[in-house]
């Protein structure tokens, strides 16, 4: 099953994606994960894209589909993947139909999660990380057992640097302007479905559970 997950920051990707990934047995590949890891690893890629993540701003395209390509190789991949943030403009949305078919794949749903603004802010400024496994919480809407802790590894939850008001404000504007459009080039291949991720986790995880259900095939 090859899914890629679409829908602003802070629209629950991530926190959809844990589920998805438990229930149907795929690696989970987001390019925001993979970027803030080499940041902290202060490796040749985290030293390319810190300065744009930082400011809300996409990494290039040229850096993204690299990784991406690579990742997508790898045997893990063979029965299926989730991709998480990735495409995010119509040049990697296209790159990667090139990927695929050179793999011999294809893309078989685009799960579009929507979500109104205004929403999504609070989402973000509130939202909490760990760095150890990029589990993601919510100081009020998914707070962890212990405050600041991660249930699932223990280590103590952060703040992204770029998740700050500001910043979150400049990352929607760049969602409307660049990711919008991927939308668009999905929809004309008849791969989306819409998905209303205004409401709770668990009303959520249904309509995605169900959507999935249908191309699952392990
Ligand atoms: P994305 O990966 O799309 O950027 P996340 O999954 O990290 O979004 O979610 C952003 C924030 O919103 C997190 O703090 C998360 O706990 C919270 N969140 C996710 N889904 C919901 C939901 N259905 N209702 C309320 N808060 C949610
Ligand atoms: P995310 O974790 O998906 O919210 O991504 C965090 C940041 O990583 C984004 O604001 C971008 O700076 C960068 N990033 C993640 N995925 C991509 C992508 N596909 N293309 C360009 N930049 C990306």
């Amino acid at each position: 099953m090859n899914v890629i997950l679409v829908g602003p920051p802070g629209a629950g990707k991530g926190t959809q994606a844990e589920t998805i990934v438990q229930t149907f047995r795929i690696p989970h590949i987001s390019t925001g994960d993979m970027f803030r890891d080499a940041v902290r690893q202060g490796t040749e890629l985290g030293k390319k894209a810190q300065e744009y993540m930082n400011a809300g701003k996409l990494v290039p395209d040229e850096v993204t589909i690299g990784i991406v390509k690579e990742r997508l190789s790898q045997p893990d991949c063979d029965r299926g993947f989730l991709l998480d943030g990735f495409p995010r403009t119509v040049v990697q949305a296209e790159a990667l139909d090139g990927i695929m078919e050179s793999l011999g794949k294809r893309i078989e749903v685009v799960l579009n999660i929507a979500v109104p603004d205004e929403i999504i802010i609070e989402r973000i400024v509130g939202r909490r990380s760990c760095k150890k496994c990029n589990a993601v919480y919510h100081v009020k809407f998914n707070p962890p057992k212990v405050e600041g802790i991660c249930d699932k590894c223990g280590e103590p939850l952060f703040q992204r640097a770029d998740d700050r008001e500001e910043t979150a404000a400049q990352r929607l504007k760049v969602y409307a302007e660049q990711t919008n459009p991927v939308l668009d080039f999905y929809v004309k291949k008849g791969v989306v479905v819409n998905i209303d991720g205004n409401r709770s986790r668990s009303a959520v995880w249904e309509d995605v559970k169900k959507a999935l259900e249908s191309y699952d095939n392990n």
